[in-house]
């Protein structure tokens, strides 16, 4: 690994010319601003290839209607890196409801307008577009390899909320020639060794190809049949999830018309020291100075946040984490956090508090299954209950926390990623919660119980109301016996498969009567590749075969989210006809059971 640059990667030719180069072998093609963090995609796929020994430039959020600005830095010597950047780009402009947002927290003062939609498929087209006489001089095209979190889910035929149609593998739609998938640092520092030593790209893990019908027998459904028939979408769906948690994943295949799409393992995850290594890079931690002090939200959110691990073993059925990152939790060494923070801490605009210590599930920090290498193909080491293999020990998290907090310059260390308190009740005696209730919490504890309705949780693969009301008890009581009057803020989910009228009235009468008012309400929405998704589209569980009950209109899933907001005059209104559409006009009125006002209560009818 060679040593790269502490200065940011550049963005413009005079940037590069500053380095002595006059080609890039590889650009990256972003939809974000250029954040050089850990925690933004396409700069750490470019630190990556960059400590092997490329020469990386970066596009960051071009203008996608000025071929110009796929052109400032020339064609590179070995191929084209193209992601949609952090966020899916059609959730990045709209609200499930479809509803414009305002702003796009990855950009400078959140111009929402710069990402344009299926924004993988647009920048490929430009970037072809702008160096079409280029390459059609050039004996072979350079190659345009896509990836990150909107190709990555779209790695195969994919249910699409906004069209309501099954679409074909994003590779065929985009005309990329390769696309990897996952985290990618591996496949992507296989396909740069490759290019620059002339070989072919097939075969290598972590990606998918297009090869001709004839080489292969294929073991999906076909695009066709997966299209047009959902029992086939669901059995498909299945077949994939069960290979993604597998330890002995297979190379999947599936014709799309006279092709066949061929999907190769996932890559292995990053030995713990790689990891390490990755996160040692020197990032600047900074926006490129090109910004200036425009804001980008992203950024002050993640700014003083380090990573702990990756991976989540949850497979929650409305998550993409377990089909991106994958189930095996790869944890960084306790010294090279600690190296990190040091480094944050030395900061001149740290202010002595890290604001998130963990990743996607805090808790699975450190955490592993016993019996690697066994065969396993459950989805989730947790649901329908936590597996006897899974080592749930505490230590490695309460030992690195208390490190972290004794550091100089820091203050204070937070945990505000997500908790699993299925996991958090079962690292007994280590006490997670009362470390958490006494020191990590900055008087709000942001929990995702997502419902109360066990047929409901479990078709979202989430711990039982049960649990969730055991983590709750132990939270309150511990904040107590720490002297700290601290607050509980509940995530919920509306409208997810399964999900009746019934059930969210159920919830609402569990919020009146704790005097819980939900803040933080998500509208569900069917992110391809996920259990939920299928779910949706096809009106049954993939795993079960069993139908699920779907709240498909837009007016209810309206009345269910008014539902968990009865208590906000604003929703009266809808929560009402949701009563009187589930037969509980008992529940209409000024009694003490009562979720909502009669008409003239309000003044809003
Ligand atoms: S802990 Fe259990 S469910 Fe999880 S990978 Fe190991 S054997 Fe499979």
């Amino acid at each position: 690994m060679k040593t790269p640059y502490n200065h940011p990667l550049p963005l413009c030719r005079s940037e590069m010319e500053a380095r002595g180069w006059d080609q890039c072998d590889v650009i990256l093609v972003t939809g974000d601003a250029y954040v050089d963090h850990p925690s933004f995609g396409a700069p750490l796929i470019g630190r990556w290839l960059e400590s092997h020994g490329y020469r990386v430039g970066l596009i960051a959020a071009p203008d996608p209607n000025d071929v110009e600005a796929f052109r400032v830095l020339g064609p590179p010597r070995l191929f084209w890196g193209v992601t949609a950047g952090n966020l899916d780009s059609q959730l990045a402009r709209l609200t499930v409801m479809r509803k414009r947002r305002r702003d796009d927290p990855y950009l400078p003062e959140g111009q929402g307008d710069l990402r344009p939609p299926n924004a993988t498929i647009v920048y490929v087209t430009k970037v072809r577009q702008a160096f079409k006489s280029q390459i059609s001089n050039l004996k072979s095209q350079i190659p345009v390899i896509i990836g990150g979190i909107e190709a990555s889910l779209r790695r195969f035929p994919y249910y699409d909320y906004w069209t309501d149609s099954v679409k074909r593998s994003i590779l065929f739609d985009s005309k990329a020639d390769l696309l990897v998938y996952g985290m990618g640092e591996t496949a992507i520092a296989e396909v740069a060794r490759r290019l620059d030593h002339q070989e072919p790209l097939s075969g290598i893990p972590g990606t998918a190809e297009i090869r001709s019908l004839k080489l292969e027998i294929p073991n999906l459904k076909s695009f066709e049949d997966v299209s047009t028939n959902k029992d086939a979408f669901a059995l498909m769906t299945r077949e994939i999830l069960l290979n993604a948690a597998s330890d002995k994943p297979v190379t999947l295949i599936q014709p799309h018309g006279d092709r066949l799409l061929v999907v190769h393992p996932p890559a292995p995850p990053l030995a713990p020291a790689l990891l390490d290594e990755l996160y040692s890079l020197p990032f600047t931690r900074r926006p490129h100075p090109v910004y200036g002090k425009a804001k980008i939200a992203a950024y002050d959110m993640i700014k003083d946040s380090i990573t702990t691990h990756r991976g989540c073993y949850g497979s929650c059925a409305f998550c993409a984490i377990a089909t991106h990152q994958g189930k095996t939790i790869v944890s960084r060494s306790r010294d090279n956090i600690l190296a990190e923070i040091r480094t944050l801490a030395s900061t001149p605009d740290f202010h002595g508090t890290v604001s998130d210590l963990g990743g996607p599930t805090a808790n699975m920090y450190g955490t592993r299954c016993k019996r690697q290498g066994a065969h396993c193909q459950r989805p989730s080491c947790l649901a329908p209950e936590i597996c006897p293999t899974l080592e749930t020990d505490a230590g490695p998290q309460l030992d690195l926390l208390r490190a972290a907090r004794k550091l100089p310059r820091v203050n204070h260390v937070f945990v505000t990623s997500g908790i699993r308190f299925d996991l958090a009740l079962a690292q007994e005696p280590r006490g997670v919660i009362e470390e958490l209730a006494q020191h990590h919490v900055c008087g709000r504890l942001k929990i995702a119980p997502e419902h109360i309705a066990e047929n409901v949780l479990r078709l979202m693969g989430k711990p039982t109301a049960t649990a969730y009301r055991q983590f709750v008890r132990r939270f309150k009581e511990a904040s107590a016996q720490a002297g700290k009057p601290q607050q509980i803020v509940e995530y919920f989910i509306s409208g997810h498969p399964g999900c009746t009228l019934a059930d969210m009235i159920e919830l609402a009468l569990y919020l009146k009567r704790e005097n819980i008012q939900a803040e933080q309400v998500q509208d569900f929405y069917p992110a391809p590749l996920t259990l939920a998704a299928a779910m949706f589209h096809t009106g049954k569980d993939p795993m079960t075969g069993k139908p699920v009950y779907v709240a498909r209109t837009d007016n209810e899933k309206a009345m269910q989210r008014a539902l968990l907001l009865f208590h906000d005059p604003k929703f009266h209104r809808k929560a009402r006809e949701a009563l009187r559409a589930a037969g509980r006009e008992d529940l209409i009125g000024r009694g003490a059971k009562c979720l909502v006002p009669e008409e003239k209560g309000d003044g809003r009818g």
